[in-house]
């Protein structure tokens, strides 16, 4: 049989050790290096991505010091007592076949702490804590710190380190004038500003010996004004080429960037191009990163050579089997990164566990465990939206007899909604792998069939599960049964003509998405250097940090965007994407207002009170935005007849719902059915 992704799979030769193919797991926290009993969960996560057939992980962020700590207590590597709890992943991963680097990382002014340093004590706009300008004998010490973190490392039985040069943290600090205003040995020339990772990568080599892989993360774009220019990545990646890497692996964009490197808007493999430009400079692997999410990408990134190896992190969240998936030529069974953030670098932001949206089983690996069901059982799920499809998946897996059943003659529910929003083209890969894993888990799937009380009662169901989800909230104004009031399913699924000029009500998730959805004529995510262009990014590289003045991208419509609530219009949304949504929306003129009391729907448009003034929000369509309410008639009747019935997803709790908790509620219901 012929390989299916030959690039992909290719071994690689790094002299003193061979990587079993082309794809490393990206560096990810997942907060459980700081939990209790986090490393235990810990290895087992990384246990399963090594068995799932990945060349390399790199794990989450260590710092070296205190003062470089990413929050008062993450994670750290400094002395030999913490070597122990190491090994247990190292071993893990090494007894599946695997190979581990740790990623040391100083956050340096990125540090949510007072102890914070950098170069120059200039304040970084994402954290509200000003650093303290290190001395030069701090620097001297904390590059010894980071080889001794690099030597413990080697003592826990990691196969290398990732020194994380990129994004905005220490090292990057120290090279870009932006952050670095030092005029002493450390700063001003390049040649003083790129000493600091020099020295480091040095230093880490001497402590290691040769026959330990030494991954440097290189900003290759920096995306922030004074970022460096390509003549200084490349000299600097030619530095730490000589200076002893092993492999040069990609950073896009720091944190502070007003540019999105990772949202799901951003086109799969969008900054491939740089990577192909130092791939022409450099002799040691180059790996390519950002928005690969399935093998066809990265077997198109590797097959023009644009890179040695391509980084993934996400879709290593989302499925632990990809590339083994992937080997057996079933990639249309991979459950695909829908790059959303919802359950992973939000909850990073918010100090919670990352997760998965679509996989609520990573980092949950020793936690939320799928048994053969010991009592098999005839279940019906009644509704194939995302919480209907999660349920039905584990319980058919556990051995339940699963009869699913939909109203509409797809399965996806609100899915199918959201997959034509312009930049949310990923959720069809959500449904494409439901469709194939409710067969392969040998659920009943019965579309275009309504369920009753009577149905239910007729089926000989040991237990039937409500997942029927939401009714969209009406509104209860004079004027809101007018014929150009719709709700976002007259526009999302019915696609009935709007006007041009347009108030939408409710500026939730669903607002923004349709707001997004009525001023973009074509999404610039299917057209990678558009989208370039519209967020100013320089792919001729002309300017420092690789920023251009973005386009302007005229809307179709006039969209007015309201909310009562008095707090900044698209406050509610995610933290790591919500501002993607907003800047977005702005560029497209769409006017937001908060504060607003509606007060009755006219011919004309609407009539609105705000800060005591009364006023018409002329429109050809008012859309209705504003919430949902749950779903869930059948329930009742159902528990009086005796049957055993649960709710889940929207049918449960209507506020406040995304598909993360229906996706979760689904496989925590299926654990213990
Ligand atoms: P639903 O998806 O509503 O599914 C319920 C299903 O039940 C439907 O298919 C319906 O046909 C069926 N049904 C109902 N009654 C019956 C019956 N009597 N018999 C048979 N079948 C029945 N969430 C996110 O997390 N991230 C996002 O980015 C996101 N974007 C969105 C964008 C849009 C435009 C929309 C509309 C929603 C978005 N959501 C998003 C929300 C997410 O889709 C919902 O939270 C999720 O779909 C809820 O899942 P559910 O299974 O509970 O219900
Ligand atoms: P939502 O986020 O709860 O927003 C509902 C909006 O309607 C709010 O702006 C609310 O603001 C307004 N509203 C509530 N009751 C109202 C009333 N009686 N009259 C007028 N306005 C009212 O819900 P949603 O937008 O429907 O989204 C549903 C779920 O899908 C959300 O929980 C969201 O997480 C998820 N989703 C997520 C994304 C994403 O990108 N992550 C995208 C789409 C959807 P005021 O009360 O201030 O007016
Ligand atoms: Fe990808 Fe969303 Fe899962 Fe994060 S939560 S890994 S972005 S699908």
């Amino acid at each position: 049989m012929t390989t299916p992704y030959p690039k992909m799979l290719e071994p690689l030769n790094l002299g003193f050790t061979t990587l079993k193919n082309r794809v490393l797991m990206g560096s990810m926290h997942t907060g459980l290096e700081e939990a209790k009993q986090g490393f235990d969960k810990l290895a087992e996560f990384y246990a399963q991505r090594a068995k799932g057939g990945v060349g390399l992980i790199v794990t989450g962020g260590i710092s070296p010091n205190v003062r470089g700590r990413l929050a008062p207590f993450a994670c750290q590597l400094s002395y030999p007592w913490q070597v122990a709890k190491h090994k247990k992943v190292t071993d893990a991963v090494h007894r599946e076949g695997g190979k581990i680097c740790m990623q040391i990382l100083h956050a340096g002014r990125y540090g949510y702490h007072p102890l914070s340093v950098a170069p120059s004590a200039i304040k970084a706009p994402i954290t509200p804590f000003k650093p303290k300008a290190m001395s030069e004998r701090q620097i001297r010490t904390t590059i010894r710190h980071y080889a001794r973190a690099a030597k413990l490392a080697k003592k826990a039985g990691y196969d290398g380190v990732e020194i994380m040069g990129s994004e905005g943290y220490l090292i990057n600090q120290f090279i870009c004038r932006r952050t670095n205003q030092r005029d002493d040995d450390w700063g001003g020339s390049f040649e003083n500003r790129s000493r600091f990772p020099r020295e480091i990568v040095r230093a880490v080599r001497a402590a290691v010996g040769e026959d330990f892989i030494i991954v440097y993360r290189l900003s290759m774009l920096d995306l922030v004004e004074d970022g460096n220019t390509l003549d200084e990545v490349v000299a600097l990646g030619k530095g730490v080429e000589q200076d002893g890497a092993t492999i040069i692996n990609t950073g896009i964009g720091w944190h502070e960037a007003r540019v999105p490197t990772i949202v799901t808007s951003v086109p799969r493999g969008a900054f491939r191009w740089i990577t192909a430009r130092l791939k022409q400079e450099l002799k040691v692997p180059v790996v390519a990163t950002n928005r690969i999410n399935t093998p066809e990408v990265a077997e198109d990134i590797l097959g023009r050579e644009e890179a040695d190896m391509v980084s993934m992190a996400r879709p290593f969240l989302a499925d632990a089997e990809f590339v083994n998936k992937a080997a057996a030529g079933k990639a249309d069974r991979i459950n695909t990164c829908i790059a959303c953030n919802q359950a992973c670098l939000d909850h990073v932001f918010e100090n919670k566990r990352a997760t998965c949206l679509v996989n609520p089983l990573a980092a949950y690996e020793t936690e939320l465990v799928m048994t053969p069901a010991t009592t098999k059982k005839k279940v019906a799920v009644v509704g194939a939206g995302p919480a209907g499809l999660s349920f039905s998946c584990f319980a058919a897996e556990r051995g339940h007899e699963v009869h699913l059943f939909d109203r509409a003659d797809n399965i996806g529910g609100q899915f199918n909604f959201a997959k034509q929003v312009p930049g949310k083209e990923e959720f069809h890969e959500t449904i494409r792998y439901f469709k194939n894993r409710l067969a392969d888990a040998g659920v009943h799937v019965h579309l275009a069939s309504e369920q009753t009380v009577a149905s239910l009662q007729q089926g000989g169901f040991d237990s039937v599960v409500i997942a029927t989800g939401v009714v969209p909230r009406k509104l209860d104004i004079e004027g809101a049964d007018l014929p150009h009031v719709y709700g976002y399913l007259d526009v999302l699924r019915d696609h009935k003509p709007v006007g041009k000029k347009v108030a939408v009500i409710g500026a939730g998730g669903i607002g923004f998405d349709v707001s997004e959805y009525l001023t973009t004529e074509q999404s610039p995510t299917l057209n990678s250097d558009h989208w370039h262009k519209v967020w100013g990014i320089d792919q001729g590289y002309e300017h420092r940090g690789a920023l251009a003045q973005p386009i302007a991208e005229p809307s179709p419509r006039e969209v007015v965007l309201m909310q009562r609530k008095e707090t900044k219009v698209g406050a509610g949304l995610g933290k790591t994407s919500g501002w993607v949504h907003r800047n977005t929306l702005r560029h497209k003129g769409v006017k937001m207002l908060n504060s607003v009391n509606y007060e009755r729907i006219v011919p004309e448009g609407i009539e609105i009170t705000r800060n005591g003034k009364r006023e018409l929000v002329a429109a050809d369509h008012i859309i209705v935005c504003a919430g949902q309410l749950p779903l869930r008639e059948l329930e009742q009747p159902l528990r009086d007849a005796g049957i055993d019935v649960h709710r889940i997803g929207g049918a449960d709790v209507a506020a406040e719902l995304d598909a993360k908790r229906a996706i979760r509620q689904g496989a925590e219901l299926a654990a213990t059915i």
